[in-house]
């Protein structure tokens, strides 16, 4: 049988950000990889940042470190959780990446002496490189999320790119318009004028929208869905609705209640063969439903001033992360954000963390809110309460340990204190190249390396083998200077690099602590919901017992 041509999705959004782009093009992987087909999905950021490595994570959400280790933006994170796929650098795109390969051709005069220009130089980079992402994963279908609004400045080179390719793989290119449909109290009555506008804004740029994703809500009825299909050009059926849910997982289904994989097949020209129960996630979403015994895990850290949606956006990996692993053991986690700083300001609020069944401080750098912190990490340890620390919160612990059961009075990292008197986190020799000549961007050490378990460790029980790879995001380690006298107090390394210079998990052993564990690298972004990840899974078990 000949082989189907590539077939590319281009999702857009429409009237208005913050809707949940992500999820339902994560959603519209899952519906078509549940019919059986190799599915690859794509982020276009249209920042002129090269990566997501430079940003504030407060202001733009996660950095999302892929394998290769390139820095992303939140929703690679979705895809790879959803699609339960490891994703290749191709995938993710940026204005500054795409820019910086033309600026580069040009200077290597691959352009032999053209006047290069926006249209077309850029866009063809812009379509190379949604193709070489095909190419690579050899997929049946590329999702691509084309970040912004509809109308946008920043995005309009990427919708003229994917106008391009529709011209040029006619049949084989879909657009699927993510819009919102208000509901305004007042009125009564919901109103799909915005996404009419937003239609016809999109049609200035020569696009027309294959589908319509209606987001509001409660569920539209068949009256505005024919207005919307009357009104956007579209069959009224290819107009679906995206209510509210309780929980993200629940969007694949709802599409599919929907019928969004039958009409979108149909568009694609590719065969119907759904699983209904969308290879287990069916039974997954059932347990966040059925699940009602509660956890509370208090996560600590430095956040001032900023409200709850901006922390659950920093640190949405190690949410899920959480999520995952509590509803694979039936249990509801109930998570609070715990500001260290006030664990400084008065030492008696300490106490406060006795409500909490497990503690985790996640990754993070500089050094507001570290004393406390640390404070926090020696609460856990004294009172036995489950604590799993993410990178710095692995580090952290390790400096409590040492200044607290060692005696090394003031030890420190040298990301805080340069002169600590006991360096026991410090930089790595080739960090401090790269921070005395001040190349930053994409310099950690950075994605997926592998890592050697010790048999017998909490480690070992909680991955069951004893070679796993993880992914990383620092520049500082622990210091392998004192790594003798901290095993003598009892610390145990239970993960390394093979070649056992790198320290990658620190913890007490069980007779100790019933689950007191820190990794060098940030577990989080491995998690899904078909597999949450090892450490998550340990650390809600303890919790249970
Ligand atoms: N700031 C620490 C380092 O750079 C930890 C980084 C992190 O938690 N991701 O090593």
């Amino acid at each position: 049988m000949q082989k189907q041509n590539t077939k590319y999705i281009f999702v857009l959004g429409g009237v208005m950000s913050g809707i949940g782009k992500g999820v339902a093009t994560s959603s519209i992987g899952k519906i078509i990889q549940a019919n059986g087909y190799k599915v690859t999905v794509m982020k276009i950021d249209p920042y002129v940042n090269v990566d997501a490595g430079t940003m504030n994570p407060t202001e733009h959400g996660e950095v999302f470190v892929m394998e290769s280790g390139l820095e992303t933006d939140q929703d690679m994170g979705n895809y790879e959780r959803f699609l339960d796929i490891t994703l290749p650098p191709e995938n993710y795109m940026t204005t500054g990446s795409v820019y910086r390969t033309v600026i580069e051709r040009e200077r290597n005069l691959e352009y032999k002496g053209k006047c290069v220009q926006i249209i077309p130089h850029v866009t063809n980079e812009v379509i190379n490189k949604i193709k070489e992402a095909g190419r690579k994963t050899k997929a049946d279908v590329v999702i691509i999320e084309i970040g912004g609004t509809t109308g946008d400045y920043e995005n309009q080179l990427f919708t003229e790119a994917a106008r391009q390719m529709n011209l040029r793989c006619p049949g084989d290119t879909l657009f699927v318009m993510l819009s919102f449909i208000p509901y305004p109290k007042k009125i009564g009555e919901m109103k799909t004028k915005p996404t009419q506008q937003a239609v016809r804004l999109l049609n200035s740029a020569g696009v027309q929208p294959d589908i319509i994703i209606a987001r509001s809500e409660r569920k539209i009825d068949d009256k505005r869905k024919e207005k919307i299909a009357l009104f956007c050009n579209v069959e009224p059926e290819a107009v679906i609705s995206a209510p509210d849910v309780e929980s993200i997982y629940d969007v694949p289904l709802n599409f599919e209640k929907d019928g969004f994989g039958k009409v979108i097949l149909k568009k694609l020209g590719l065969k119907n063969g759904a699983k209904t129960d969308f290879n287990g996630w069916g039974k997954f979403v059932k347990k966040v439903h059925q699940a009602k015994k509660k956890i509370k895990i208090g996560v600590v850290g430095k956040y001032f001033n900023t409200g709850d949606c901006v922390l659950s956006d920093s640190y949405i990996s190690v949410i899920e992360a959480i999520k995952h692993a509590s509803y694979n053991n039936d249990v509801v986690p109930e998570i609070d954000w715990i500001d260290a700083e006030m664990f400084e300001k008065d030492k008696r609020n300490i106490e406060m963390l006795k409500q909490y069944d497990g503690i985790i401080v996640p990754g993070g750098f500089g050094s507001r809110g570290i004393e406390g912190i640390i404070s926090a990490i020696k609460y856990a340890r004294e009172n036995k309460t489950p604590y799993l620390g993410l990178c710095y919160g692995m580090q952290l612990m390790v400096i409590e340990f040492a200044r607290n059961v060692v005696g090394l009075k003031n030890a420190h990292t040298t990301e805080i204190k340069p002169r600590a008197k006991y360096k026991i986190i410090d930089l790595m020799e080739k960090q401090k190249a790269n921070l005395r000549q001040g190349i930053y961007g994409a310099t950690m050490r950075l994605g997926a390396y592998p890592c050697t378990i010790k048999a017998g460790t909490t480690a070992a029980k909680a991955y069951g083998k004893s070679k796993i790879s993880e992914r990383h995001r620092h520049r500082y380690e622990v210091n392998n200077k004192y790594i003798k006298k901290l095993e003598k107090a009892g610390l145990i390394f239970s993960g390394t690099s093979p070649n056992k210079k790198l320290m990658e998990i620190a913890e007490l052993p069980k007779s100790k602590h019933p689950f007191m564990l820190g990794s060098q690298f940030h577990p989080e972004f491995t998690s899904s919901p078909l597999h949450p990840n090892s450490l998550f899974n340990e650390f809600v078990k303890s919790i249970k017992k």
